[in-house]
């Protein structure tokens, strides 16, 4: 049985749509060409808003199209297709939005949630500092408010990816209150383009077109009104963000495994050596029957996690799985397919070497893989009642 038999017939028509937007109206060499260029996909990106993507999970009262999670994960495995960096473009702003409709005010959603609908403004989250990375809820970036009740912000974020795009909203998590770590906590939205702040994309290995940027903040003012939730709410919303975030982003890397096994496989039919196609070395049709079963595998997570979300259970521990095994099996993926492609594996045009470097960045945004075992160990305890 083929694993979107798993999907229902609405289901399987919409990832068919995505996968064909992809394919006809993206196009690899589209991605190729940001990714070489480091440029930010602002025309994808416009498409994408025309079709109305940027709102399947928003509700339709907020001018959304009520979609399910489960139907962004389709989303997401779709738009996952020719590489996670892309999809990020899509998927932060998405899943950051949904903050403001879960925590914003009505004044907020006034405020945000059309023109980001419209592609006219984007979202970025900026969780991650210098010295808060997995103790996430280290955050430093203090806030504090002066006497007319504006917010004034100094501090350093790290790894806001998207962040340096053009009208972007960043929702920030920043510290109010310093002798309380998690309950100290508090969210704040502060447009890209506020002053006193530096925003530089970062030379890293991955990301190149989405890009995730360093921070700084030196007595930035954003109006009292620009808080998400409550003071001290900063630590439920984010860990709220992290399970929908982790449920997307391994959507996205079960779109881009897919995508690396399947070229291998088109490559090894193709290419011949010792007067035969190498497929037919039985070592390196293993290697690709054992990948395929590791996407099925890692596919069924996320369709899990996913759809216990979408029936409105709790699913932490389910979605710390389908992010841990997604991105392993990305990476496995993507190595095992440079070996097959051979020297040709190297070059931009085979694809396989962007999906490596994106890859090797996976089991380490949204939290490493050592964290999704460490969430993933805890709720075994809680059911073991140990
Ligand atoms: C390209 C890119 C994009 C990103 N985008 C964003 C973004 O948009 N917004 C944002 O807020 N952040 C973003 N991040 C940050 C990302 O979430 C962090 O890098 C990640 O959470 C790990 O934090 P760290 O890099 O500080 O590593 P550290 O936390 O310092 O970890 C280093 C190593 O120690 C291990 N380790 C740490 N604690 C434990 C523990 N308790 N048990 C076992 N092992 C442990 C880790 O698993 C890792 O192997 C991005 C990062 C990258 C590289």
């Amino acid at each position: 049985m083929a694993v979107n038999n798993f999907l229902n017939e609405e289901q399987k028509a919409w990832l068919d749509v995505v996968n064909d937007f992809m394919d006809n109206e993206i196009t690899v060499e589209y991605v190729r060409h940001c990714d070489q260029n480091r440029e930010y996909p602002y025309e994808a990106y416009a498409k994408i808003a025309e079709q109305g993507w940027l709102g399947v999970l928003i509700p339709e009262e907020e001018g959304g199209s009520g979609g399910d999670i489960f139907d962004y994960a389709l989303m997401a495995e779709g738009l996952g297709k020719f590489g996670f960096d892309f999809a990020c473009s899509v998927l932060v702003p998405t899943f950051t939005a949904m903050n403001i409709i879960k925590f914003g005010t009505q004044e907020q959603k006034d405020e945000y949630v059309k023109p980001f609908i419209s592609g006219d403004i984007r979202f970025s989250v900026s969780m991650s500092e210098p010295d808060a990375g997995s103790d996430v809820f280290g955050t430093k970036t203090h806030a504090k408010q002066d006497e007319n009740g504006d917010w004034i912000i100094n501090g350093a974020k790290m790894w806001c990816s998207g962040a340096k795009a053009d009208n972007t909203v960043i929702a920030m998590l920043v510290r109010t209150d310093q002798n309380d770590k998690h309950g100290g906590l508090t969210m704040l939205l502060i447009p890209n383009d506020t002053p006193g702040l530096v925003i530089n994309k970062l030379p890293t290995l991955s990301r190149h077109a989405t890009g995730t940027t360093e921070i700084f903040l030196d007595d930035v003012k954003v109006p009292a009104d620009s808080i998400l939730g409550k003071v001290g709410q900063g630590h439920e919303i984010i860990l709220n963000h992290l399970e929908l975030e982790r449920c997307a982003v391994a959507g996205a890397y079960v779109g881009n495994a897919q995508e690396a096994v399947s070229n291998a496989n088109r490559y090894a039919q193709q290419r011949t050596q010792f007067g035969t196609a190498i497929y037919n070395f039985q070592v390196l049709k293993h290697m690709l029957a054992e990948n395929q079963t590791r996407v099925d595998a890692a596919r069924l997570l996320v369709y899990r996690a996913a759809a216990m979300k979408a029936a409105g259970e709790s699913a932490a521990a389910e979605t710390s799985m389908a992010k841990l095994y997604g991105s392993e099996t990305l990476k496995q993926c993507a190595l095992d397919g440079m070996q097959i492609l051979g020297g040709f594996s190297n070059l931009p045009e085979a694809d396989m070497e962007r999906y490596l470097r994106e890859s090797v960045q996976s089991t380490i945004g949204g939290g490493t893989s050592q964290i999704q075992r460490t969430i993933i160990a805890k709720s075994r305890l809680k059911l073991n009642n140990v």
